[in-house]
């Protein structure tokens, strides 16, 4: 069998409308699969939290192998993942075709959906994936202000430590005192050039940290667009794109 693939990766099409697809035991042991085949190759330690939180857990082990590895705690590295897709696209010699079959992140993402269907995602993470419910509070005058002033006090992030799991020491970003949407300014009436490969236009989808959280990173785009004369508007009735959702 080749080390490594000589073909252009394939992926396989989600099977999610497919009631296997939410079997826990068959994917417990994709895990183990697949994890013991990472075990061996720890290529991608230093891409994100999972990996080193699995082969943490393997060398906690007596037997220094997966299968001494509670499966309890393959959530860990479950939890760990937010579904970047590097390990995929960038490291792994091992996605399909080759006969290993190893699709780490669709792997993740089947394990987060039946964590997710039975229940296993908290309230307090639900709220916490709902960036555009939280961001409403952005540019309102003085409760912006005030969410930001609590949330950097002690007793504040105890609470919010002990309620919805955000670690009391971990850097949260302020609401922005105006959202980015609000009194943006137009975009001047330049002729549409086409560049060699790009329509010459732009429509922006500023996301929620932009919108909510630094609408100077959306206005700086606006510069720059403004100065080399790329008309640009913003889509309209922009909402959440769902991603923080993957991360449940
Ligand atoms: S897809 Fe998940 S496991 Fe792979 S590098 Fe990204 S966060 Fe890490
Ligand atoms: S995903 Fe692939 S490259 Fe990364 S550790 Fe696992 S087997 Fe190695």
């Amino acid at each position: 069998m080749a080390e490594g693939n000589l073909e252009a990766p394939t992926r396989h099409p989600i099977d999610w409308k497919n009631p296997e697809y939410y079997n826990e035991d068959k994917s417990l042991n994709e895990l183990e699969r697949i994890f013991d085949i990472c075990h061996g190759c720890r290529r991608c330690v230093s891409l994100c939290g999972s990996f080193p939180t699995l082969f943490d857990l393997v060398d906690a082990t007596e037997s220094g192998e997966v299968e001494g590895v509670d499966k309890k705690d393959y959530w860990k590295v479950v939890d760990q993942c937010y579904l970047c897709d590097l390990c995929y696209m960038t490291k792994c010699p091992y996605v399909p075709p080759h006969p290993w079959n190893v699709d780490f992140p669709h792997t993740m993402l089947q394990a987060k959906a039946i964590k997710f269907k039975k229940g296993g995602v908290t309230g307090g993470e639900k709220f916490l994936s709902s960036t555009d419910v939280h961001g409403q509070f952005a540019g309102i005058p003085i409760v912006t202000q005030v969410a930001n002033a609590v949330n950097k006090t002690k007793p504040a992030r105890a609470v919010m430590e002990s309620l919805i799991g955000v670690d009391k020491d971990a850097w949260l970003p302020d609401l922005a005192t105006k959202k980015f949407r609000h009194g943006t300014p137009k975009s001047k009436d330049f002729a549409i050039k086409d560049g060699v490969k790009t329509p010459g236009k732009v429509a922006i989808y500023a996301t929620c940290y932009v919108n909510y959280n630094e609408p100077g990173i959306g206005l700086d785009l606006l510069k720059l667009l403004d100065h080399n004369e790329v008309p640009y508007v913003l889509v309209d009735k922009e909402s959440c794109c769902g991603m923080p959702k993957l991360e449940l």
